[in-house]
């Protein structure tokens, strides 16, 4: 476990606000169609060029108390709690796997934090940031980054992952006649694999299935304690709730890889 000074712990808090800054606009962006890299940050209620100090994370935030400077709009507490998140993650992992291991994790945890916001938000997972991730997980493998799965593991690992979700789909398709998981969540299988290997793929699984019926059941309960049918919320069905699998999938995927789950798992059982 690496200690870090009072100094050092604000800096890197800093550090890691920006980036997850970067995270919630791309994420933001990449929902809306735009450019998720290039687009120059602007007022998100009245398209004026926000200024150096209301770009500075959490602080542009705080400084006039959660409204925009240009028009007075409150800007969504989104903005203030993925900046936030992401520096105690970041920081987080940097004291738990040192400088190096968080570099080279770094573009993993940024991808599946888009790909948590822009689920969460639309229930899209873009191609971009899943089989982009994909694709830098496996030059990872292929350098022999530490860590990471040799390349014949990492392989099988995705391809399993891919699978795994495809023919989850194609049974609830043929019992219910249309998709159950999305084929954006198969593709986000085929990057947990890549980086993560067979093993940990199969537990990534199993947590995020459990984390998703724990929440659907809460949800059934509150909902049945408050006394609404379930016919009266958003006209859906209870059959027909919908939840963003993927966010799931990402949850269990940082569980396992800050907790060393699968490693723990297969040393008590095996
Ligand atoms: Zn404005």
């Amino acid at each position: 476990m690496l200690e870090l000074n009072l100094y050092y712990l604000i800096l890197f808090f800093g550090l890691g606000a920006c980036i997850g800054s970067f995270v919630n606009a791309s994420a933001y962006r990449l929902v809306r169609g735009q450019d998720w890299i290039f687009t120059k940050s602007k007022c998100f209620a009245c398209n004026k060029k926000l200024t150096f100090l209301q770009n500075i994370p959490i602080f542009g935030y705080l400084r006039y108390f959660g409204n925009s400077k240009c028009c007075a709009s409150q800007i969504p507490i989104r903005y203030l709690l993925v900046e936030f998140a992401f520096a105690i993650i970041f920081i987080s992992h940097l004291m738990v796997f040192g400088g190096y291991l968080t570099v080279v994790y770094l573009p993993f945890i940024c991808i599946l934090s888009i790909i948590f916001l822009t689920d969460m938000e639309a229930f899209h997972i873009p191609d971009i940031a899943s089989i982009g991730g994909t694709a830098i997980g496996l030059i990872f493998v292929i350098y022999k980054f530490p860590s990471l799965p040799n390349t014949t593991e990492s392989l099988i690992a995705g391809g399993l992952g891919f699978f795994t979700i495809y023919f989850i789909n194609l049974i609830y398709r043929i019992l219910r006649g249309k998709n159950g998981i999305g084929f954006g969540d198969a593709k986000l299988m085929l990057m947990l694999g890549i980086w993560m290997g067979v093993e940990n793929i199969l537990v990534i699984l199993f947590i995020a299935s459990f984390l998703g019926t724990l929440l659907g059941i809460s949800y059934v309960i509150y909902y049945s304690k408050l006394d609404i049918s379930f016919s009266a919320i958003n006209n859906k069905n209870i059959l027909e709730l919908e939840l963003p699998f993927g966010c799931f999938l990402v949850c269990a995927a940082l569980i396992d890889h800050f907790f060393n789950v699968t490693n723990h798992l297969y040393n008590i059982y095996l």
